[in-house]
């Protein structure tokens, strides 16, 4: 970028685009380090330092594994090493629908029980389905930021559970340190076995990439399937993990940047601070709806803390807010495939505040009415 254009820049805190997210500078200016070899003490001894705050943001006592990719990388990973023969997918949104169409694109089964757009899968339903068709595995998205729909996973683990040998795969990417997120413990013992997050999301950090934890049971079916291929191997990763080596090159100065944010999330007073915000943001949205009239498309108790995804009143399109409000400095998101038009997008995740977020509810109240 040239001078000129960082100085008209918008300044750190405008961009509630839902992913990639504002980075703030201070976790920016960490990734100006000089390089270290990833062969070095020096990147043994980071990856030493990440370990601890990663499983308090994981909320588990397992390895959390770091990796070079974007989000859909892990999501791989989770088909390949976790998925024997066939996966349910519960399909309510895009991305949802992508781990579906991976399951397929693997080479297994994939089966997938669509509920309408803006709408969750609910744990009878899930019980139905299994009992109809019997899967090795079932994959779900938390938050779906497409339709801003926030799944309940603890329930729907639970029904998991029901049935022997059937392993959950959990999208986490938009709700892992927004929201509460039990790796080991939802699900009961063993906890969830496979949940990944990207690093531009909930995190905050610029894209590139992907974090997740495995449960034992999930590792121990990994060693008995073929297919696994060499840079989503989890049996392999885990292993570099847990000696604090990277697989391969990874992206050093993204390993900077996470070590600087997982410093400012302790300092924010730890991941459950982080929720708190989270939730009076989500609070201030559901507000701002009910004062001026504008609906989400998520029922109640199915809001996603990091994304709202609200409903255009009737005569009013997506393109010319989103557009006005660039002219104004500040970045939202349209709606997410054959909601373009008809919804909006507000992703107030990672380090945005409720100070910002009122700023641009009041813009945005000029423009829906
Ligand atoms: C953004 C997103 C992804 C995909 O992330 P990439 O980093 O682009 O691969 C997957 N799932 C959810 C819920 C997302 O929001």
């Amino acid at each position: 970028m040239s001078a000129a254009s960082v100085a008209t820049a918008p300044a750190f805190g405008r961009f509630f685009l839902p992913g990639p997210t504002d980075v703030h500078p201070e976790v920016l200016a960490a990734m100006q380090r000089p390089m270290i070899g990833h062969r070095s003490g020096a990147m043994e001894q980071l990856l030493g330092r990440l370990e601890a705050p990663l499983a308090r943001l994981f909320r588990t006592s397992r390895p959390v594994l770091v990796g070079t990719t974007s989000a859909t990388g892990f999501m791989e990973m989770a088909v390949r090493n976790g998925v024997r023969h066939r996966a349910l997918s519960l399909v309510n949104g895009s991305f949802s629908e992508r781990f579906a169409n991976l399951v397929r694109a693997s080479g297994k089964e994939s089966i997938r029980l669509d509920v309408p757009l803006g709408c969750a899968v609910e744990p009878d339903m899930l019980r139905d389905a299994l009992r109809r068709s019997p899967v090795d595995a079932v994959t779900l998205v938390h938050s779906e930021t497409s339709t801003g729909v926030l799944q309940d996973v603890a329930a729907l683990a639970a029904v998991v559970r029901e049935f022997d040998d059937v392993v959950l795969l959990v999208d986490a990417v938009t709700s892992l340190a927004g929201s509460p997120v039990e790796t080991d413990r939802w699900g009961g013992a063993g906890g969830l076995d496979f949940v990944l997050t990207g690093s531009q999301k909930a995190l905050a950090l610029p894209p590139g990439l992907a974090l997740g934890v495995a449960s034992e049971r999930m590792v121990e079916r990994a060693k008995t399937l073929p297919g696994r291929g060499l840079y989503f191997d989890l049996v392999s990763f885990l292993e570099a993990t847990t000696k604090h080596q990277p697989t391969n090159t990874p992206a050093v100065s993204l390993l900077f940047a996470l070590e600087t944010q997982l410093a400012r999330i302790e300092r924010e007073g730890g991941v459950e601070a982080r929720w708190r915000r989270h939730d009076a943001m989500r609070r201030r949205v559901e507000e701002w709806s009910g004062q001026h009239g504008v609906a989400y498309l998520p029922r109640e108790q199915r809001r996603s803390w990091t994304v709202s995804c609200l409903k255009l009143p009737e005569g009013k399109t997506s393109k010319p807010i989103v557009a006005a409000l660039k002219q104004a400095g500040w970045t939202i998101g349209a709606g997410y495939g054959s909601l373009k038009e008809s919804t909006i997008r507000i992703g107030h995740m990672g380090d945005h505040t409720v100070a910002a977020l009122d700023e641009l509810l009041a813009l945005l109240a000029g423009l829906v009415a």
